[in-house]
């Protein structure tokens, strides 16, 4: 991945963001205060916004500035978490052997720790987890990753939510998608719609 790249995934995922800001509102009314929509949205346009100020700088540092500027600005519980997601990246992305097994495992990882939650509480975890095992075993089969993130945003309609503001629902949280598992969906399909245009 080249900085060009990354600069068309983020135009990817805020337009899907945007596209579907509505439903990732009212995923977030069914189960917690209603703002993830508008959360994404506003962290996503400030990073596709100060993009251009980062065009010197290297793979590992456009990470870290694109974390840096979730954290503050998608504001909520995701703000942070997804500002941890990237951090990690651009750490494994410092070294010339640094790979998305690494990074996105890391990611995960930090997730992990940062929300203090773990696989099948209903988050947004669901989908970076499942997609940094993927990658760890098979590589970057582009087509996988999007079946794993799928998946991953799909399990969460079965699962109770254990984590954020959906835990307080307990048993009645059953039945609906995460809305933050649904907005890590749509990242990792703007990833693999970006990297699959790279290589054909
Ligand atoms: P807030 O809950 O503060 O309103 P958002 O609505 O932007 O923030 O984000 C809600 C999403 O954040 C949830 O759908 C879930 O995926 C994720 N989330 C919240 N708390 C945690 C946590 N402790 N660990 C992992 N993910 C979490
Ligand atoms: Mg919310």
């Amino acid at each position: 991945m080249n900085s060009h790249q990354v600069q068309q995934w983020m135009e990817a995922t805020l337009s899907l963001i945007k596209e579907n800001e509505e439903t990732l509102s009212e995923l977030d009314q069914t189960i917690g205060d209603g703002d993830h929509g508008v959360n994404m949205v506003r962290g996503f346009q400030a990073v596709v916004d100060e993009f251009p100020n980062w065009e010197q700088e290297n793979l590992s540092t456009i990470m870290q500035k694109i974390g840096m500027t979730l954290l503050s600005k998608v504001g909520g519980a995701s703000g942070p978490l997804f500002g941890t997601g990237f951090m990690r990246l651009g750490v494994a992305f410092k070294s010339e052997e640094g790979t998305w097994a690494e990074g996105l495992t890391k990611a995960a990882e930090g997730i992990a720790q940062r929300g203090k939650t773990s696989v099948g509480d209903a988050t947004l975890l669901d989908v970076w987890d499942p997609v940094a095992k993927v990658v760890q075993a098979k590589g970057t089969d582009w087509a996988e990753v999007e079946r794993a993130a799928q998946d991953g945003m799909n399990n969460t309609k079965q699962l109770e939510t254990k984590r954020g503001r959906g835990a307080l629902l307990k048993e009645r949280s059953v039945g609906h998608l995460d809305p933050g598992a649904v907005s890590s969906y749509y990242l990792f399909h703007a990833l693999v719609q970006t990297m699959k245009k790279g290589e054909s």
